[in-house]
């Protein structure tokens, strides 16, 4: 990034995204002066030729701007020492996506840059929007929150996209996001502990949207269809999506089919009944947003369709792995909570379902009314007696203790039932009792899925 050429910036936290952005100040000649907490971070960054200093220690009215990582806490629950630093000096700051930001503006104003937030399906409809923008044979550049730091992509310039996601720590340390499509996809408590009251966390959220050309809003939830009505009084061009109610001009599901509501006209977009990585009405919310948002950068709606049906699914999050007569073998080990299981559970109805591992607060109780579609439950880690005493009568279960054994079980009992819809491993719980991480867990799944007789794999 070359808007801080020659200036002084300092930066806080050498984290993944931290260390990429440090890196791409410099090489584009900002006199950068980086820190962070942790003084393994702190080796990493001097190694890869970053000047570190603490910041304590730096003449703050000498610098141009504080980049902070999305990680810092700005506000709650108390902002980091670094905040308090660089506002009581009066220097900006800012994010790794403010400055992606700026560069576009300085080099390619026009390149098509669209942004999503929201609680949930943010890596769904950001991955999916790539999927569809690639497909169709455009320059894609995909990053954010998804895992990809902004400042690693290629660099813009006209006729290549964005599709960048943004957790509300980015929104608020990015103020000219101004998109060209920007996604709001739902509102619900989240990340209180960060942002203090839910309508604070709603306010950063509203920017994004608030500042996009197009905006894309699920209204779908109280907060968001309040934040729609508003930035369209302030002159904002809102697409409202909805996965339940028929929208007026935007984008809303009704069953399995997409339809698309334009000057009194509404037509069939796409049904989505068959495509198994879009499965249950959450995925209708986002795909209507994807819609929409495909749209607004000129998008045809042949190629969104062909996107749509090719999109391979995200990684652990309900991604089906494989086939085996009617049972579609899905990777949900991304759900780490009940809360998160929920979606997978209720987009499938007779499911032989592998949960367990580390126990989180409130067990799976709140899952109750999806238990009628739970065949059987093959209980696996720390939480397995504790998830026992809650199926009780409702359900029927075994300790199975390891994935190992919950996946040969859950195979066998699903190959006796002809009408078996899933195999499902939606944990509802964390990984650290059997795994490194909820994707080690997922991998080991899938290892297990494609060692069964008679499988049919549909990934690679
Ligand atoms: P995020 O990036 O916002 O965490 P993901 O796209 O990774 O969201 O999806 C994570 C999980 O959240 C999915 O496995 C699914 O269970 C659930 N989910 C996805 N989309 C939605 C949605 N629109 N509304 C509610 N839950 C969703």
């Amino acid at each position: 990034v070359t808007t801080f050429k020659d200036r002084n910036v300092a930066l806080f936290g050498l984290g993944g995204s931290g260390l990429a952005t440090a890196q791409a100040l410099v090489a584009g000649g900002a006199k950068v002066t980086a820190w962070d907490d942790n003084p393994d971070s702190v080796a990493k960054a001097q190694a890869a030729g970053v000047t570190t200093a603490d910041l304590r220690t730096i003449d703050w009215s000498a610098q141009a701007a504080f980049v902070l990582s999305p990680g810092v806490p700005l506000t709650h629950p108390k902002p980091h020492w670094s905040v308090d630093l660089a506002r009581s000096a009066d220097v900006e700051i800012i994010g790794d996506v403010e400055l992606f930001v700026r560069e576009r503006r300085a080099h390619a104003p026009d390149c098509p840059l669209i942004a999503i937030t929201g609680t949930n399906g943010k890596s769904t409809t950001t991955a999916l929007i790539a999927h569809i923008l690639k497909s169709s044979g455009r320059d894609t550049q995909l990053g954010g929150n998804i895992g990809v730091a902004v400042l690693t992509l290629d660099p813009p310039q006209a006729e290549r996209y964005y599709v960048v996601e943004c957790s509300s720590y980015q929104i608020d340390l990015a103020p000219t996001l101004n998109p060209t499509a920007g996604i709001l996809l739902n509102l619900t408590p989240d990340h209180l502990d960060r942002h203090g009251t839910m309508q604070h966390y709603a306010d950063i959220k509203e920017r994004l949207v608030a500042g996009s050309k197009t905006a894309v809003v699920g209204i779908d939830d109280t907060f968001c269809a309040l934040i729609a009505d508003r930035i369209e009084r302030a002159g904002v061009k809102v697409k409202r999506i909805s996965k339940r109610n028929v929208v007026a001009d935007g984008i809303y599901a009704e069953g399995s089919g997409i339809i698309e509501a334009e000057g009194g006209k509404s037509s069939l977009l796409i049904d989505l009944d068959g495509i198994a990585t879009l499965r249950g009405s959450h995925n209708a919310q986002n795909a209507a947003a994807v819609i929409a948002a495909c749209l607004a950068v000129g998008v045809s709606a042949d190629d969104i369709r062909a996107g749509l049906k090719s999109f391979p699914g995200l990684k652990h999050r309900m991604q089906p792995v494989g086939r085996r007569g009617q049972a579609v073998f899905v990777n949900d080990s991304k759900a780490t909570n009940a809360d998160a299981a929920a979606p997978a559970l209720s987009s499938y109805d007779r499911i032989y379902w592998i949960a367990g591992g580390l126990p989180k607060e409130g067990g799976i109780a709140s899952l109750a009314p999806l238990f009628p579609h739970i065949r059987k439950a093959y209980l696996i880690g720390e939480a397995a007696p504790a998830f026992a005493a809650t199926l009780g009568e409702a359900v029927p279960y075994e300790i199975s203790g390891t994935l190992e054994q919950a996946v040969t079980h859950a195979a066998a009992d699903a190959a006796e039932d002809s009408a078996a819809s899933a195999v499902m491993l939606s944990p509802a719980c964390a990984s650290f009792d059997q795994f490194k991480n909820f994707e080690v867990r997922g991998d080991a799944f899938v290892g297990l899925v494609a060692a069964l007789d008679g499988i049919k794999m549909l990934i690679d």
